[in-house]
């Protein structure tokens, strides 16, 4: 079974391990497939999920609800995301307006089909639209019961401890932060983890398995393997294109060493290792297949040994990703007038 830890300062237990659908719901794998992932995930003990409303433009909240009617509502923690553009894209489609927030919540409960979730997450900073703004949209969500905790995805440390302070100001918390994390990404160690500490959220970590890569099943030389996501024409080739490098992948052959020393898989390695930082609450873990879901959840509550974790840095190298610039990376500076 799956260990539950705090988000944030918060009383809400989440698994350690969440489920999320990004790329795979309503896209990569078809809907039965989806379902089967979702029960899989059910029967290890997985009880979060995460997703967000630009997933496959609303489609994987409708599959992921779909795929856990009939579950009692009080046993399952559901987040979702609001910011990315949805729907047909209109100027008021996207970002963090009180427009735009009040009318995506509603969207998402009804894809998902509850009245409320646990936890709804500002998917990006909206640097069109004043932090006052977007928080008071939050407070009154929370005071509607439809959603009962906030977080927020790829904020800055200066950008969380803003709006944790808002939020305190207007009677309620910001728990949580998803950036992305894995041994080949960590530029949250510097600064977002820090601020995080300090303000009260947890990180629960995006692609830790670096979309795939840390399994190692992508060998340089070597054809891509059939169903995996670097050969999804439909979005994940692009999205994993970042570390399908040959010195990234020869390096990542180099943790098989390591994950054999601790009787893992490499993917189990990988999600181990983001949950032995104490500020992070849950690993998100995606999957192609149902199998993926019951390897990944062995995970939960291994400890790797302080001269292993100093084996992984050295196996990595200089592949490894640290700069806390990269957290803003492509992302619009400042409103245009
Ligand atoms: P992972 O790093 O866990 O990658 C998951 C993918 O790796 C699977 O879909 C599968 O792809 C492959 N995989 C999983 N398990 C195994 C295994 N045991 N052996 C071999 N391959 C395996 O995370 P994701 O990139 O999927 O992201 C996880 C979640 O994080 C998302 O669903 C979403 O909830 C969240 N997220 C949030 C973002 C944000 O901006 N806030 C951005 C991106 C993700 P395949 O079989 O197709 O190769």
């Amino acid at each position: 079974m799956v260990n539950y830890r705090y988000l944030g300062h918060s009383g809400l237990k989440i698994t350690e391990i969440t489920y999320g659908n990004w790329l795979t719901h309503g896209s990569q794998v078809e809907n039965d497939v989806a379902t089967q992932c979702v029960h899989a995930a059910l029967d290890a003990g997985i009880t979060s999920f995460d997703t967000a409303d630009v997933y496959a433009n609303t489609k994987a909240e409708s599959v992921l609800g779909e795929a856990l009617k009939g579950q009692r509502r009080e046993s399952l923690e559901i987040f979702t995301k609001v910011y990315w553009p949805t729907g047909p894209g209109g100027p008021n489609d996207t970002g963090l307006s009180r427009k735009h927030v009040m009318e995506s919540i509603d969207g998402s409960l009804r894809r998902l089909g509850t009245d409320y979730v646990d936890l709804y997450q500002a998917h990006r900073y909206d640097v069109e639209t004043p932090l006052e703004e977007t928080m008071q949209a939050f407070a009154d969500i929370v005071r509607q019961g439809k959603a009962l905790y906030i977080g927020v995805s790829e904020w800055t440390a200066d950008q969380i401890r803003a709006g944790a302070e808002l939020a305190k100001d207007l009677g309620f918390q910001l728990i949580s932060s998803q950036p992305q994390y894995s041994m080949l990404w960590r530029v949250i160690e510097d600064e977002v983890v820090p601020a995080s500490q300090e303000k009260g959220l947890s990180q629960i970590v995006w692609s830790p398995m670096a979309q795939g890569v840390l399994s190692g099943k992508y060998v340089p030389g070597q054809e891509l393997p059939a169903g995996s996501r670097a050969t999804d024409e439909k979005g994940g080739a692009k999205m994993i294109q970042r570390f399908m490098r040959d010195d990234v992948l020869e390096r990542v052959q180099g943790l098989r060493s390591v994950a054999d020393e601790l009787d893992l898989s490499m993917a189990q390695l990988a999600v181990a290792w983001v949950l032995q930082n104490d500020n992070v609450a849950a690993a998100l873990v995606g999957a192609s297949r149902p199998e993926q879901v019951a390897e990944n959840v062995k995970a939960s509550g291994v400890e790797i040994p302080a001269e292993l974790m100093a084996k992984i840095d050295d196996v990595l190298g200089d592949v490894v990703e640290r700069d806390p610039a990269k957290t803003l990376e492509g992302m619009p500076k400042a409103r245009v007038a």
